[in-house]
């Protein structure tokens, strides 16, 4: 084996030495710069500099417009496509390179595996399966001919130290260890084609789904991650108490192909997590799974052991846990309401008798007031989709979430791409950290703690 690798050590050096290939560009709109390289079996290495509002693409397997195309743009996480995403393929919605600093840049294409990494960090891991869906717009996105060609599109986008070499036949991607998806049947594939965001903003590190797991299955769904820690006490799995593990948290995390969030857990979250803290994480939600009863208890709905009645009746009892949710909404700043309209075990057969027009009204006027997005929960399946189309009505924007225990039960978002169908969701609907305004609420320890 060791000849066939210094053979190829070899070849790639003089493929890089002979063809005259530029070793810079800068891209402008309408600039076009080609890259002769192999269109399959290759390694393009590269430095790039975006400056917050630029943009540039990478076409491959390029005529000098079909072709796939890696996207250069960074700023902040606002719904456009980000550094390292193969469009339309696999959208990304945050760039984990800084704006105006250089950054190393890898495409690497090992027989059909495609893989993006950035500061040497992978965030696109995509195999071309044998039947690729694309729409027409899409339909020369494939792998088996033609070169590279930057192309600048928005502002200025630097490029420089290009570099191609090519690689063995065979060559396997180390981290491609999942089967591609079946394009044919898959949503995702659909979505992204769509320009469709397609995120999960809840997904819980914990419970066996460690940061390498997630990392994987994101990269070969195709689905963005929202990784976030529940800050704060008594909820179910690994809790962030203090600060410093919450900021030991964003350093785990932040060089990784993930947004990162907080989850405001158990009510005393905001007196026991300082604000800083918090602004740190680039969404924060919290839910009204947890509320504090009649008699000042802190009672988890989920543990049906602890739901203390005091002698209401269900309707009463429902009224109750409206009335807390509003409370919550209203003093807690976060930027959306997840596992909205959650009801306990015994109450869940009557969830479309409770949730009358005259509740779900009380809980989307707080929404609406404080301009949070509700989550549509894969796990639990809520809201209704009535309830949806009521909050879509009034203008509400939408993030998809699993809140996931583990491993297991982190889906694939099947209830919110239902959704999207039975209640005629748009890109416009969804919610980015670019429109929170929580920054310019305060905390109000409304229950004394
Ligand atoms: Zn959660």
């Amino acid at each position: 084996m060791k000849h066939i690798h210094f053979f190829f050590a070899v070849m790639a050096a003089a493929i890089a030495a002979s063809c005259g290939n530029p070793a810079t560009a800068d891209l402008n709109p309408g600039s076009t710069v080609k890259v002769k390289c192999p269109s399959e079996n290759f390694r393009l290495t590269c430095q790039v500099m975006t400056d917050g509002t630029s943009a540039a693409d990478l076409l491959f397997a390029s005529d000098g417009s079909s072709g796939y195309e890696v996207r250069f743009h960074g700023g902040a996480i606002d719904g456009t496509i980000k550094t390292g995403s193969l469009t339309g393929i696999r959208n990304r919605y945050r760039s984990i390179v800084p704006d105006n600093e250089w950054f190393n840049f890898e495409l690497a294409v090992r027989g059909k595996n495609i893989s993006v990494k950035l500061n040497d960090i992978e965030v696109v891991c995509y195999t071309e399966p044998e039947k690729p869906f694309r729409i027409n717009e899409y339909s020369g996105m494939l792998l088996g001919k033609g070169e590279c060609y930057f192309k600048g599109s928005i502002g200025l986008t630097k490029v420089k130290d290009i570099k191609i070499s090519a690689l063995p036949e065979g060559e396997k991607n180390p981290s491609d260890t999942l089967p591609p998806v079946d394009e044919q049947s898959d949503k995702v594939i659909r979505l992204q084609q769509q320009g469709f965001p397609v995120i999960d903003y809840h997904v819980h590190l914990k419970g066996g789904l460690t940061k390498e797991i997630a990392w994987g299955r994101s990269l070969n769904y195709g689905i963005n991650y929202g990784v976030a820690p529940n800050a704060g006490e008594g909820g179910d799995g690994r809790m962030y108490a203090t600060d410093e593990e919450l900021y030991e948290y964003i350093d785990d995390v932040k060089l990784s192909p993930f947004l990162y969030g907080v989850q405001g857990e158990g009510r005393k979250w905001i007196t026991t997590v300082k604000p800083e803290t918090l602004s740190a994480f680039e969404y924060l939600f919290t839910d009204a799974m947890t509320i504090v009863d009649k008699k000042g208890k802190i009672t988890r709905l989920y543990h049906p052991e602890e739901i203390n009645l005091y002698g209401m009746n269900e309707e009463q009892y429902m009224d109750y846990i409206v009335d807390q949710t509003v409370k919550i909404l209203t003093n807690e700043p976060a930027d959306f309401y997840a596992n909205p309209t959650y009801l306990p075990d015994a109450m869940q057969k009557d969830y479309e008798k409770l949730w009358t027009p005259e509740r779900v009204d009380k809980v989307l006027d707080v929404l609406e007031k404080y301009h949070m997005a509700l989550e549509i929960n894969a796990r639990y399946r809520i809201p209704s989709f009535d309830i949806i189309k009521r909050a879509k009505a009034r203008g509400i924007k939408f993030t998809f979430g699993t809140n996931n225990m583990g491993a297991d039960n982190l889906g694939r978002l099947e209830y919110c791409f239902e959704a999207i169908d039975s209640c005629g969701l748009t890109p416009d609907d969804i919610w980015f950290p670019s429109m929170s305004i929580r920054s310019t609420r305060k905390a109000v320890n409304y229950n004394n703690f």
